[in-house]
């Protein structure tokens, strides 16, 4: 695991544990420095950051490092100037803090919202609610099988899958299904569990020869949700037990939920017997919002965050933030907290001005981003596409790349086939025609390529 993706893991499970606030203001602009001996550096914008980190955060941060390579002893974190902390990850969340006056100003609002707790017994987050949980052409669906489930539990829709990109409200909607069933009845055994915490979990039972007791809790849940299950490609023992897990649930009637970045079928290293059990009950992706969605899901977290703002304005931001639900969610807290700052209602020059900083036009993408989600998509080596082989888990990463280049980048045919260690422009051409051709028949070649351009679009 590299050092951006164990931050970004960690991260996502910091996330679910605390308020958005916080998360935005402590976490952004972190990233892992090095990690070595079991000792991890976090590189930390400022001071502040450090001194919050430290004081408040640290073990927590310690645990969930811990969750994903249990070696890991110390967490350190040293001050980076910002200018060099620009990761991909900044963008997502993205106020700058300049000034110490800022910075402590941040703080002091901090201190308004209340730290989220979660359910030790189901993991739940309690501020992931249906009530809260906006619904559109874009979600629809998921939204009415979620609730389908919560009627007719283990019954209609088992399991659930739900897909989508980064952001656009899966974990949310997938909590909302645990709450809304231990609310209504507290008998309920309900527990939310990530894909890497359920394998992180069987490998620290194996260890400690407790695997029994494992077997034994995951079998008596009356709702077991499983978020990001794209996590269980390549891990053979976890997919084994999860299978043996999921079927004692299935077949004693209990119902299980899951989400993934991804279809079934297009998570790469998975086991046959597995990827047919996550496709048996009903699969359902959540797309993007379209601007009508965003503006709605705008004017609703306003006003529930009390953050008041003309309809120009709103209109203006739903027109620039295009990406996901999180983002809109970010450019909202940016312009509040700068409106705050400068104790006025922002102007419509302002608000753009803000939000430009932060958003970067499609044309930065670059051939090397492509080929790298590609390549992590299909978990082969980046390197790998760029070798002459007609192996067929090589071939079709690497003319989807080409098919990419040229749909996404409008490269030239010979500039593809200049990237791709002097090929010849007929292999380009080759390669565009066939997925093109491909893509009329094959509807899950076309997911897999909606979901490799959402990864890239989301990174930039
Ligand atoms: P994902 O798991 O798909 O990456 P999340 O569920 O973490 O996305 O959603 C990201 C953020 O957007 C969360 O703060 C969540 O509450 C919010 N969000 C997502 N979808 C909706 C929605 N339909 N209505 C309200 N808030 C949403
Ligand atoms: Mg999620």
């Amino acid at each position: 695991m590299n050092n951006q993706e164990l931050w970004t893991r960690a991260l996502s499970e910091i996330e679910l544990s605390v308020s958005r606030a916080n998360f935005v203001t402590w976490f952004k602009d972190t990233h892992v420095i090095e990690h070595r001996d079991g000792n991890v550096t976090v590189g930390v914008p400022n001071g502040f950051s450090k001194e919050w980190l430290e004081n408040k955060y640290h073990k927590f941060i310690l645990k969930s490092v811990r969750n994903l390579i249990p070696e890991i002893r110390a967490i350190n974190y040293n001050i980076v100037a910002p200018s060099d902390t620009a990761s991909g990850d900044n963008q997502q969340y993205p106020q700058k803090i300049r000034s110490k006056k800022d910075f402590i100003m941040q703080a002091e609002e901090q201190m308004e919202f209340k730290e989220i707790t979660i359910d030790p017994r189901t993991n739940l987050n309690p501020k992931y609610t249906f009530e809260t949980f906006i619904v559109g052409s874009f979600n629809e669906l998921a939204h009415a099988a979620a609730l389908a489930v919560t009627k007719n539990l283990g019954k209609a829709y088992n399991p659930l899958f739900v897909y989508g990109g980064v952001g656009l409200g899966k974990t949310h909607l997938l909590q909302a299904i645990g709450n809304y069933i231990v609310k209504e009845d507290k008998n309920k055994k309900v527990n939310y569990i990530t894909s890497e915490k359920f394998s992180n979990e069987l490998v620290s039972s194996l260890q400690n020869n407790t695997v029994q007791n494992f077997k034994e809790k995951y079998r008596e849940y009356d709702l077991l949700v499983v978020d990001d299950v794209q996590f269980f490609a390549g891990k053979t023992k976890t997919q084994e037990e999860f299978f043996y897990t999921f079927n004692a649930l299935f077949d004693a009637g209990k119902q299980v939920v899951f989400s993934s970045d991804r279809p079934p079928k297009s998570i790469p290293d998975i086991e046959e017997r597995l990827r047919s059990r996550l496709e048996a009950g009903v699969i359902i992706d959540i797309s993007e919002p379209e601007y009508e969605t965003r503006l709605a899901i705008l004017k609703s977290k306003a006003a529930e965050r009390k953050i008041s703002l003309s309809e120009s304005s709103l209109e203006l931001i739903a027109s620039m933030v295009q990406k996901n639900i999180r983002e809109l969610e970010g450019a909202l807290n940016t312009i509040q907290i700068q409106s705050r700052h400068q104790n006025k209602t922002l102007s419509l020059e302002e608000i753009k001005s803000i939000l430009s900083k932060n958003i970067k036009p499609k044309s930065t993408i670059t051939t090397a981003q492509i080929i790298k989600t590609i390549a992590e998509f299909y978990d082969i080596p980046e390197r790998s596409i760029f070798e002459r082989t007609r192996k067929t888990e090589i071939v079709k990463p690497r003319q989807i790349a080409m098919y990419l280049i040229r749909e996404d980048l409008k490269g030239s045919y010979p500039f593809i086939g200049q990237k791709f260690g002097g090929m010849d422009h007929t292999t380009a051409i080759h390669a565009y025609e066939k997925i093109s051709e491909d893509l009329k028949r094959d509807s899950g070649l076309e997911e897999e390529i909606k979901s490799i351009r959402g990864k890239y679009q989301n990174q930039k």
